[in-house]
């Protein structure tokens, strides 16, 4: 059997392609946070990560051109040998004191902090317990530690206790879930995770990828939310959400940080984040902490549009946060929603599965604080009409 035979009988895309409704990598020319370009025509951006606009913030973006000039482009190598800045240093332990943790490592991207981050920690013999919906690189992450994987129904904290009671005390466990989940916009129940983790004997690890920024009083995530940063072991963050770029960083105690630093293969075996990377994101970290009337105005948005979508009826699922999805459920309709959306001028992310349950395909949009009042009723505006034409409210 040709290993090649499933994509040359993989034809989705290109239907999709050929009827015109084809959502995917989408190649805009430019633009800026709220409004980006696409063959000359403006949309409005409600599909992004970039929940505080920091994308083109000038402080952000003299802090990358500075070290550009100063580092050059990249540094060529691993973290673990020439590819160390004092940036890095500098930065992982702003990082730390930020997350309330005594040390921090960054990783060149959120999904290798995950996948290195885990598989370093986990081996055969031990447990990981996961919610169902956590995000994708935490579950391959789970998979290549070979440990052993039990997933809970999302946020079911009956089925979480019965899975950690059902487990041998004396063994190894970690409990992994989002702060922010991604494609629902709701909350994890950190608190009771803790108590639970706790109860059981279990480390309990936080992606706060989403959470970052949005969450806790001064932006520094889920754990800082609810108050509970001494009981959660392990938290990662992103900086290609609330940071405006790429990279992501774990944060601990300092022996288990120094741990993953020297046996971590997502961390050891790819090249370092650019120094305009770290530039940008530290003085993003720095917005983050002195102008909260960002976070303030993302949550106004979001509760307002959250607000107007129900009135009109639409199914917003579980969402507590500014990332709303409007759940349609069949995919064709999904798509054939967000290719009138986009025609009229409005870019959401069209999701369907495997990345949300069967029959729960959606349009997940997310609001950035630097959109206008008008960005925004122009959007409700779209949803209103194309949402009644297609009977779907
Ligand atoms: N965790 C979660 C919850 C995410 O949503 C993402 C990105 N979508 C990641 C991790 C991976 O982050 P990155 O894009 O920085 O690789």
């Amino acid at each position: 059997m040709d290993i090649f035979q499933k994509c040359f009988e993989f034809k989705d895309a290109e239907i999709a392609r050929q009827q015109g409704y084809y959502p995917y990598f989408i190649p805009f020319s430019g633009g800026d946070d709220t409004v980006m370009t696409y063959k000359g025509s403006s949309k409005i951006m409600i599909g992004s990560n970039n929940y505080l606009g920091l994308t083109h913030h000038p402080k952000v973006l003299a802090a990358a051109e500075k070290a550009l000039k100063e580092y050059g482009t990249g540094r060529t190598g691993s973290r673990f040998l020439n590819g160390t800045l004092d940036i890095h240093e500098q930065f992982e332990a702003e990082l730390a004191t930020f997350t309330g943790k005594a040390a921090a490592l960054i990783f060149s991207t959120g999904f290798l902090v995950n996948q290195g981050t885990i598989a370093t920690l986990l081996n055969k013999k031990d447990a990981v317990i996961i919610d169902k919906l956590d995000h994708a690189s935490i579950v391959d992450g789970c998979r290549l530690s070979e440990a052993k994987i039990y997933r809970y129904r999302h946020n079911d904290m009956k089925e979480l206790k019965s899975i950690l009671a059902s487990l041998p005390r004396d063994s190894g466990k970690l409990v992994i879930v989002d702060g922010v989940f991604s494609m629902e916009g709701d909350i994890a129940p950190l608190p009771e995770i803790c108590q639970l983790s706790k109860e059981f004997g279990a480390r309990l690890m936080v992606d706060d990828a989403h959470s970052i920024g949005m969450l806790g009083p001064r932006g520094n995530g889920t754990a800082a939310h609810f108050g509970v940063t001494d009981q959660v072991d392990l938290i990662m963050g992103t900086f290609s959400k609330s940071f405006g770029a790429i990279g992501g960083f774990i944060a601990g105690d300092t022996p288990v940080i120094d741990y993953i630093k020297h046996h971590s293969r997502g961390l050891i075996f790819t090249a370092s984040l650019p120094p305009a990377v770290v530039a940008s994101t530290r003085a993003a970290l720095e917005i983050i902490i002195n102008e909260p009337e960002r976070r303030q105005r993302l949550w106004d948005i979001g509760n307002y549009m959250r607000g107007e979508f129900q009135k009109m009826g639409y199914n917003t699922s579980t969402s507590e946060t500014p990332v709303i999805p409007i759940v349609i459920g069949d995919n064709m309709k999904t798509f054939l929603f967000w290719k009138m959306l986009f025609n009229e001028g409005v870019y959401a992310n069209a999701v369907i599965h495997p990345a949300v349950p069967n029959d729960s395909a959606r349009l997940r949009t997310s609001y950035i604080a630097t959109h206008t009042q008008e960005q925004l009723d122009f959007v409700l505006d779209k949803f209103k009409r194309i949402g009644k034409k297609l009977g779907v409210i």
